[in-house]
């Protein structure tokens, strides 16, 4: 099997389209920006789904499941989110649609099938959800309110790429109402945290946590905290965002409890989501020229084996010196797949998993079965070691977590290397264009001088990073007094 990826070096934008489609993760569909994820890529967005559910569930928080559909009146109720998504919504205006009469075999809307009111189809959920609230809560007993929902959104995004921006995708949202101020700001920190812990040890993807500036932050927000990654070109990719929301939305949906002295008082709201972005993030943090590379935490088969046999009987022979081995896999929960497919070469199989990033290849011929031996192939680094077959339990086992690892000690290296300080503009804009990656800069802090930055560099603050020293220092830019240095970046 011919892989032909486009080399990493000569067009990164090119070879993530084509191994994307090559490792039948997604591919475009007949909708404009809407994408089709295939069974392998939604096998992993499956793993994905699951560990975060367990996490949510873990801290506290039930799934429920809300409309798709907000009327307009209703969304308008938030006046500074609905005028933050106003740009990028797709409007449901007729419920009917009707043969046409001059143009036989073609429908139209039914002129008569107008709606009263129009509906808009959710960006995000915050409109329907809050709405809802207003009848949940009544008293301090009922709060907190802790929900997540696994939906698809519809943003209508201009410039889309699979995966990393998509008119249509898949997310969670978590949607909480708590009695106090600190107790929402302790849950928007707790639900960042979940994500980075998430992202970092099950992803192997390093992220700086932060807080957006006032252009970044979330329409309705008070506060955007968010994990930034970094991907192998050196843009940045917010992997992540957890919303510390005040009162907006309880102000807005007249939602009220009695506080234990009786006394009526708004809630206070947090919202957080990813999305079907982090598969893109994924991809573009390990991958290589060869194709995939899976941390096994995510990889739908953690280890494949392919047996080098030329008629029936090698194969029975090598099933049966390999079939112990596959079952003690199995039953620690590893997933293991035996390609005895006698159609195609092994050369052509081992092209196929490594553009799939199986992290563990083992190799099996009748050479290894007089020896007692199997070749055990890492895809991470593209190393090969034969190795005892009685030894290769525990061998695989302690590989895939060596692996698992290696993939985070390697992208938090490129990432740490990838941070870079300056003190003036003409620093910036040269890392910016030779280097790439993080900028770490002081900046005056207002919204004015971002822009101007975006404008000349393209690059925008990525986040204020949480641990951040305070150091007093002048702006980059502007000149003006500064009090910390935050991160700049381009980004997807
Ligand atoms: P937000 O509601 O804007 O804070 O976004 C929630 C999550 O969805 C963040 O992790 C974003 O990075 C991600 N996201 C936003 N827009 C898109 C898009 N068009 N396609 C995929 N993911 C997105």
């Amino acid at each position: 099997m011919s892989k032909n990826l486009t080399k990493r070096a000569e067009d990164y934008s090119k070879w993530y389209n084509e191994l994307v489609v090559k490792a039948d993760l997604a591919e475009n569909s007949g909708v404009r920006g809407c994408m089709v994820i295939k069974p392998y890529g939604y096998a992993i967005w499956e793993k994905m789904q699951r560990e975060l559910d367990r996490m949510f569930k873990e801290t506290g928080h039930s799934n429920a499941y809300f409309p798709l559909f907000v009327p307009k009146s209703m969304f308008e109720a938030e006046e500074k989110n609905a005028e933050g998504f106003a740009k990028e919504c797709a409007i449901v205006t007729h419920y009917r649609l009707k043969t046409d009469d001059n143009n036989k075999g073609k429908l139209i809307v039914d002129p008569n099938a107008k709606l009263e009111e129009e509906l808009i189809v959710r960006p995000t959920s915050e409109a329907i959800i809050w709405s809802t609230y207003k009848n949940w809560v009544q008293s301090y007993r009922d709060l907190p309110l802790l929900i997540n929902q696994w939906a698809n959104v519809v943003r209508w995004e201009m410039r889309t790429r699979l995966f990393l921006r998509t008119a249509e995708f898949l997310w969670q949202e978590g949607h909480t109402a708590h009695a106090t101020r600190v107790e929402a700001l302790e849950e928007t920190e707790k639900m960042m945290n979940v994500y980075a812990d998430f992202v970092q040890n099950f992803m192997a993807i390093p992220v700086i946590k932060g807080v957006k500036s006032a252009n970044e932050r979330f329409a309705g927000a008070e506060e955007t905290y968010c994990i930034e990654a970094l991907m192998q070109d050196g843009k940045a990719l917010q992997a992540g965002t957890s919303h510390f929301l005040g009162q907006n939305f309880a102000k807005a949906f007249d939602v009220k409890f009695a506080n234990k002295e009786g006394k009526q008082e708004h809630v206070w709201g947090t919202s957080w989501g990813v999305s079907t972005r982090l598969m893109g993030a994924l991809v573009m943090t390990h991958s290589d020229d060869n194709g995939l590379v899976l941390p096994p935490n995510l990889a739908p088969i953690q280890v494949v084996v392919v047996p080098i046999f030329r008629n029936e009987t090698q194969l029975e022979e090598i099933s049966n010196a390999i079939n112990p081995l596959l079952d003690s896999l199995k039953a620690t929960g590893i997933s293991v797949k035996f390609d005895t497919r006698d159609t195609l070469s092994p050369g052509f199989k081992f092209n196929e998993y490594e553009l799939k990033g199986v992290p563990v290849r083992i190799a099996i011929g009748p050479k290894d079965l007089e020896n007692g031996t199997l070749e055990i192939a890492r895809r991470d680094n593209l190393t090969k070691e034969v190795v005892a077959q009685e030894a290769a339990f525990e061998y695989i086992q302690s590989l895939l977590l060596t692996i698992q690892n290696d993939l985070f000690a390697r992208a938090l290296e490129y990432r740490n290397n990838h941070i870079t300080k300056v003190e003036n503009f003409e620093e910036f804009k040269d890392v910016l264009e030779t280097k790439t990656g993080f900028v770490s800069a002081h900046w005056d802090g207002t919204p004015e001088t971002e822009e101007k930055i975006k404008e000349l560099t393209k690059a925008t603050i990525r986040c204020i990073p949480l641990d951040r020293e305070e150091e007093q220092g002048i702006c980059v830019f502007s000149g003006k007094p500064s009090a910390g240095r935050v991160l700049f970046a381009k980004a997807y």
